[in-house]
């Protein structure tokens, strides 16, 4: 308990340490403090998180009523995530489209700011496993994403989901997702625990609706909301994706 405050402790220090420095934007939902990107570029990002936070809000039928919220744009991190505080922290090269990696990948490494906002917007409430959660901002960022960002850089989940099971030869199993996602995971493996999570979630959501998704999301059981067990729908989702 003691070390848990401690962490916390350093972490809120931390985030308000990162967020006193850089230029600053002010929007009707956000505040945006900036580090190695141009004000137009800042200008253009902020455009881009107000219509985010449309998109999801509406999308979702959510309201946020804790105030804007931060975001930090700048070189200390690699990916972009959210933090534990509700804030959001974007790599400035996602903005300046320099991000490294393979020269085929480059054009698909955007700010993730409609997944990034969907977790604000639904934060998991320390559920053992954020398969849902991960599930859900994918499938976001999917719909809605204007910018073209991982897992899927862009390209139809279903059919990337699919065809990374193909090459890696097998599925992760559900229950294995979470760990899997770990930074120290291959990173095809790692992106495929990514991708099946967006992929499961968005056929629950097309093919059960949005209404029993959000509802079994919030903390009803899979036989109470969907009438089967979660390894009966895995195992449909799996025929689904097999199909691809
Ligand atoms: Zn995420």
């Amino acid at each position: 308990m003691r070390k848990a405050t401690i962490f916390f402790s350093l972490l809120f220090v931390f985030c308000v340490e990162i967020f006193a420095e850089g230029e600053r934007i002010t929007t009707d939902h956000f505040v945006i403090t900036y580090e190695n990107i141009s004000p137009e570029m800042a200008q253009r990002f902020a455009e881009q998180a107000e219509v985010a936070f449309n998109d999801v809000t509406t999308y979702l039928s959510k309201k946020y009523g804790q105030g804007r919220i931060n975001i930090y744009v700048g070189d200390k991190y690699d990916m972009p995530q959210t933090n534990r505080g509700g804030g959001i922290l974007i790599p400035a090269n996602r903005i300046r489209g320099d991000a490294p990696g393979p020269p085929s990948e480059i054009a698909g490494r955007g700010p993730s700011i409609t997944h990034e906002i969907t977790h604000v917007i639904s934060l998991s409430q320390g559920k053992p496993s954020r398969y849902l959660d991960e599930g859900l901002a994918v499938f976001m960022q999917e719909k809605f994403g204007t910018d073209k960002s991982y897992p899927n850089m862009g390209g139809d989940v279903h059919r990337i989901t699919a065809k990374l099971i193909k090459t890696i030869g097998e599925f992760i199993a559900i229950d294995k997702l979470e760990k899997t996602r770990d930074a120290s995971v291959p990173e095809n493996l790692r992106r495929l625990a990514y991708l099946q999570e967006g992929s499961f979630v968005r056929y629950l959501i097309e093919e059960y609706g949005l209404n029993d998704f959000m509802a079994m999301y919030e903390g009803k059981s899979y036989e109470k909301i969907y009438n089967k067990s979660i390894e009966d729908l895995e195992n449909e989702w799996k025929e689904f994706i097999r199909g691809i």
